[in-house]
């Protein structure tokens, strides 16, 4: 079975009495160390589709399973349990601690579970030199570029070896170079540790990079459009 399996997701809100339909019966499927990405017009339900697959909110119909667990299933507790052990997030802005060194940053989903032990602040070593940033681990958020930031952000997503990798719009806020260099990272990194990730990007270059690509448009994945050709 794969790892990631989501099946006909909808998603509704009431607003003013209104019923609106973000999701209309979304599925898909996704085993360790593929990634996707995820295209469409803003408004399309991209962000809500992502906090669903990771658990952050919970669909009106559908399921989501992540290696056989549905984490809809699961209380509160177990649930924030599970996100932390299971998925990392990526988003537009980094959200790193000021206050905090690029070493302590990625270190802090660890904080959630346990005592950061000698082991745990190796692999988060490793994935900052992996990240290239092997000369800034002691360096504030501050006294980083955007870039450097965002890959601090990568490398704190994936120190936890989720399963799964979240990323909204994760070279939205960068310069064209900047955003170049996150991309590369974020195709070979999540490979290379085995985890599954799912992209959304307004960015034909980043979308590019992925193996497969998607459009959500009104509420569900529709063909990429094609461009027609006439001779
Ligand atoms: P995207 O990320 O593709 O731009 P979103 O998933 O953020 O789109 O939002 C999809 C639609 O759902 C938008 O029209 C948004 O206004 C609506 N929406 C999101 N959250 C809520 C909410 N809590 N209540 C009502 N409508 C919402
Ligand atoms: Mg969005």
């Amino acid at each position: 079975m794969p790892d990631l399996v989501a099946h006909q997701l909808t998603k509704e809100y009431q607003s003013a009495g209104e019923r609106l339909q973000i999701l209309r019966g979304v599925s898909l499927e996704m085993s360790a160390g593929e990634n996707l990405a995820i295209l469409g017009p803003s408004g399309a339900g991209k962000s809500t589709l992502l906090h669903i697959l990771g658990g952050l909110d919970s669909p009106t119909a559908g399921t989501v399973r992540l290696r056989g667990v549905d984490p809809f299933e699961l209380a509160v507790r177990k649930l924030a349990e599970f996100r932390n052990k299971n998925v990392g997030f990526i988003f537009q802005d980094h959200y790193l601690l000021p206050q905090l060194s690029a070493l302590e940053n990625v270190l802090i989903p660890v904080l959630a579970q346990q005592r950061v032990g000698p082991e745990s602040t190796a692999r988060a070593e490793r994935l900052l030199a992996a990240v290239g940033l092997e000369h800034r681990m002691s360096h504030r958020p501050g006294e980083l570029s955007g870039g450097e930031r965002q890959r601090v952000a990568v490398a704190r997503a994936l120190i936890m070896n989720p399963i799964l990798l979240l990323a909204d719009e994760p070279t939205g806020s960068l310069d064209s170079v900047s955003a170049q260099a996150v991309g590369e990272i974020l195709c070979d990194l999540p490979k290379q540790e085995n985890t599954i990730l799912v992209c959304v990007t307004h960015s034909e270059a980043l979308a590019s990079r992925f193996q497969k690509r998607v459009f959500l448009k009104n509420g569900t994945f529709v063909a990429e459009p094609q461009v027609s050709v006439t001779t």
